[in-house]
């Protein structure tokens, strides 16, 4: 490990209580992440001293939060290595993102009888916006299937698309199971036929380094909640040529450039995509929390997770009839698990009761739930502020949740 945990955790002031008279074990970090000290303070500093709309503001306060979100949006860029700053959107999260692209894209490139490609491990967030744009244009949801590990079907992607396949819309982490998703591999399948991708990158943005040009990827969606950074801030990212032939997603202010009853022309990118007051002070939190993230840097924090999820996994194997799901691929630091005949909500509840926060249930990912036959599973997600004592804490506070309820 590289990195000083315990100087990690005095960032986070929120781990640091207790919960039902029990030091607060946190392991409900795919869900939502907590945010270091500097990004709170960040967020308190713009309402505090520089709150004002931005962009055409002619004053002081306006210029300052201009500067910082556009600042933002540069370090966004670098941050995923994209070519251009333009290209980052700022939207309210990932659905959002995903919600936009199958609104615009579809308006302009998808038409009846043609079809478009998603897998068996999605969010519910990137099913159903395709589900609604699908049938708004008489398309069709083609989806890759998973195997019992938690992997999809990688073979049978080729098959599944024909010279109608417009998108293929996968995540890079599966949320319910932590699956990191083969994305070079199916990237490079699509772009053979021409067709191109988005990828869901909400689980994937907190663990795993992206760079949108190595990747070659069309879009690439993700969260600032779950990376450290305020909720009500998202990105999408889209390549240039694809994002101008888009039409606007939403209508308002910021997004024309000049109006009349008669006629409206839309603003450039990346305003198009940006009607209305956005969020500047997430905006400035996201800063923040990516620059956090590249201090400690990815391949540190992978690490560090990966010894948690190791531990995590061999521990909780104590347990008798404990079934772990995804159990041996490869993936990021989650760990779905049901013991038992026991519902996992009942587990969730009892654990909350000694002070662990996990989440229980099927994770808006009701297709892999109905895959596995189950209700849902029991989800402890780890981050790099976790550490194997709070492992330790868990696996205890398991074993009598299971005697209880067993
Ligand atoms: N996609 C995945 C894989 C997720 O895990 C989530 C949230 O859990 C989402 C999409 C939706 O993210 P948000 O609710 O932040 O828009």
């Amino acid at each position: 490990m590289n990195f000083d945990i315990e100087k990690i955790r005095k960032d986070f002031p929120i781990l640091h209580q207790e919960i039902n008279k029990r030091p607060l074990v946190y392991f409900d970090n795919a869900a939502t992440t907590q945010k270091p000290s500097v990004v709170t303070q960040a967020l308190a500093d713009y309402y505090n001293q520089y709150n004002s709309n931005i962009h055409r503001g002619v004053h002081y306060l306006s210029n300052m939060a201009t500067d910082a979100f556009e600042n933002a949006r540069k370090y966004i860029q670098l941050f995923i290595n994209a070519k251009n700053a333009h290209e980052i959107i700022y939207t309210k999260g990932t659905t959002e993102s995903i919600n936009l692209v199958a609104y615009s894209f579809f308006k302009r490139f998808v038409k009846s009888g043609d079809n478009i490609i998603i897998s068996a491990l999605e969010h519910h967030s990137n099913i159903v916006p395709w589900q609604m744009a699908c049938e708004n244009h008489k398309a069709q949801l083609r989806v890759l299937p998973m195997n019992e590990n938690g992997s999809l079907q990688l073979e049978k992607l080729n098959d599944l698309m024909d010279d109608k396949t417009r998108l293929v819309a996968i995540n890079h982490v599966s949320n319910a199971l932590g699956t990191i998703n083969p994305i070079k591999e199916i990237i490079s399948i699509a772009h053979s036929k021409n067709v191109p991708v988005l990828l869901d990158g909400a689980q994937a943005i907190s663990h795993i380094k992206v760079d949108v040009q190595e990747l070659d990827v069309e879009f690439y969606c993700f969260s600032g909640h779950k990376v450290f950074a305020p909720m009500g801030i998202g990105i999408l990212y889209g390549k240039e040529s694809l994002l101008n032939e888009m039409p606007p997603y939403q209508g308002g202010g910021e997004m024309i450039k000049e109006v009349s009853f008669e006629k409206t022309t839309y603003n450039e990118l990346p305003f198009k995509f940006e009607a209305g007051t956005p969020s500047v002070g997430d905006v400035i939190g996201l800063h923040k929390a990516l620059e956090y993230v590249q201090k400690l840097g990815l391949e540190n924090i992978a690490a560090y997770e990966d010894e948690l999820l190791e531990y995590a996994t061999k521990r909780i194997q104590e347990i008798q009839d404990v079934r772990i799901f995804a159990k041996d691929i490869s993936k990021t630091a989650v760990l779905s698990f049901l013991v038992g005949k026991i519902h996992p909500y009942d587990i969730g509840v009892l654990l909350d009761k000694m002070g662990i926060a996990v989440r229980t249930g099927h994770h808006c990912t009701q297709p892999i739930m109905d895959f596995y036959k189950i209700p849902g599973t029991v989800r402890a997600s780890f981050a790099f502020y976790n550490t194997k004592q709070e492992i330790d804490l868990f696996i205890e506070a398991l074993k009598k949740v299971c005697q209880i309820l067993s």
